[in-house]
């Protein structure tokens, strides 16, 4: 069975986040909850760039970063100008169901394709570019992806409190993983 909290009423919200940035966002996601005037971002959301993703959420509520499966490896700066400039205490990992950046080698004739035709590339740096990110941007799993994203942030920005969540696209709610 998959670990993950459905929030569906304010007391499925773990005590721990109630009245704080991540119950919030639950609360103005899965349950409607009012938009209320933010005067400064107090969250990062962490998520995937898919199209089919859209948050409810009040303007000026969080920062947002948005890649290819959630993987904020190479967002560094910005995620430590979020912390370190914005003053942000929370950061949410959001991955989601039906991701494409599972099993990318299936995807790797067409990758290589498109880019010499969509994106003008030569044939050999379209493929040395794809097997140089490949081993970077493949997740293999959503939930186990989300949780490494989740520890590795923890470790690097021990203050910062960093939380796991799955959206499912079928429903566009979301959901806590249990850890
Ligand atoms: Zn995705």
């Amino acid at each position: 069975m998959e670990p993950l909290i459905h929030i569906r009423t304010k007391k499925d919200i773990p005590e721990e986040y109630i009245d704080t940035p991540v119950g919030l966002f639950l609360e103005y996601h899965n349950l409607g909850r009012k938009f209320e005037e933010h005067k400064m971002a107090e969250l990062l959301i962490g998520m995937c760039m898919d199209s089919r993703i859209v948050l409810n959420i009040p303007n000026n509520f969080t920062y947002v970063l948005r890649t290819g499966g959630a993987n904020m490896r190479d967002l560094e700066f910005n995620i430590s100008y979020a912390v370190a400039v914005g003053g942000i205490k929370y950061i949410i990992v959001l991955g989601h169901t039906n991701c494409a950046m599972i099993n990318l080698m299936s995807k790797k004739d067409d990758y290589i394709k498109g880019l010499v035709d969509n994106g003008g590339w030569e044939k050999y740096l379209a493929e040395e570019h794809f097997y140089q990110s490949e081993p970077v941007y493949e997740i293999k799993n959503e939930i186990d992806f989300v949780l490494k994203e989740t520890m590795r942030l923890r470790l690097k920005y021990r203050k910062v409190t960093v939380v796991p969540m799955i959206y499912r696209v079928k429903t566009n709610h979301i959901y806590l993983i249990e850890e």
